[in-house]
């Protein structure tokens, strides 16, 4: 694979993705991974907050380098399950999850904000425990690579293997983005690769424990996620458009959740 230069500025950045986007969407997640790792080494980290889907990823990366990064926004309102999964990964991989908080611990929080602001508010409860985490952590990276996948929400059904990330001003690897469900599910039975147990009890997928619920059947797979509210997101994966001003056609989108 041809080596790239890393990208030192956001214009680097963006020209970089305009080079490879086109040609990307026809590599294997595989190819899509190595790239990524080859071409930012230490400043490209995987986003995860350990669904199926990221596991697969975090799987891939480890049969590609030994020493790659991986980071996951703690939001301190975890599942026990996802926190001993976390521990399952740091032991057969051999890696230390990057852990990411809050600035407010969930005592703070409480006392600023009332007892339970996921439900007077879920979008400020998001914005404090995930998306200015996340921004605080990509601001350290040149690129971060996410296990979204276009049919998961109507918000990434647009999304590319590789984008310029506007919203956060850095590139985004999505290497799964055209993969399925059953696809995800194949790969981690035919790896043998560890998954969170509560995907055996009805939780396609998992986020907070104040915010998701086991799915009925013939339920969206997502219906689980902030029950009650019209909310998809948790503002991670939003699409901002690029500033009028750019030169660089790139795509924009936002991982991990
Ligand atoms: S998912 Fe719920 S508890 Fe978690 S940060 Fe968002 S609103 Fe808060």
């Amino acid at each position: 694979m041809k080596d790239l230069i890393q990208p030192s500025t956001p214009v680097d950045g963006q020209l970089q993705v305009a080079q490879v986007q086109a040609v990307a969407e026809t590599w294997s997640p595989q190819h899509v991974l190595s790239w990524a790792l080859q071409t930012f080494g230490k400043q490209v980290a995987i986003s995860s907050a350990f669904g199926a889907e990221g596991m697969v990823l975090i799987d891939m990366a480890s049969r590609i380098s030994k020493d790659f990064r991986l980071f996951t926004i703690d939001t301190e309102f975890l599942f026990a399950e996802t926190y001993n999964l976390m521990d399952r990964i740091e032991e057969k991989y051999g890696i230390t999850i990057e852990r990411v908080y809050s600035t407010l611990s969930p005592e703070e929080q409480q006392r600023v904000h009332g007892e339970v602001l996921w439900s007077s508010n879920p979008d400020l409860c998001c914005n404090l425990r995930k998306v200015e985490p996340l921004r605080r952590k990509l601001g350290e990276l040149s690129a971060w690579i996410t296990s979204i996948r276009r049919d998961q929400t109507s918000v990434r059904s647009g999304a590319k293997r590789i984008e310029w990330d506007a919203k956060f001003g850095l590139v985004k690897v999505n290497p799964i983005v055209d993969w399925t469900s059953k696809q995800v599910w194949r790969y981690i039975h035919d790896h043998d690769v560890p998954y969170n147990a509560l995907h055996d009890q009805d939780y396609p997928s998992i986020g907070c424990t104040h915010c998701t619920r086991a799915v009925r059947p013939g339920e969206d797979p997502r219906a689980g996620r902030w029950p009650g509210f019209n909310k998809t997101e948790c503002g991670l994966h939003i699409i901002e458009p690029l500033p009028a001003s750019s030169q660089v056609q790139a795509a924009t989108a936002e991982g991990g959740d």
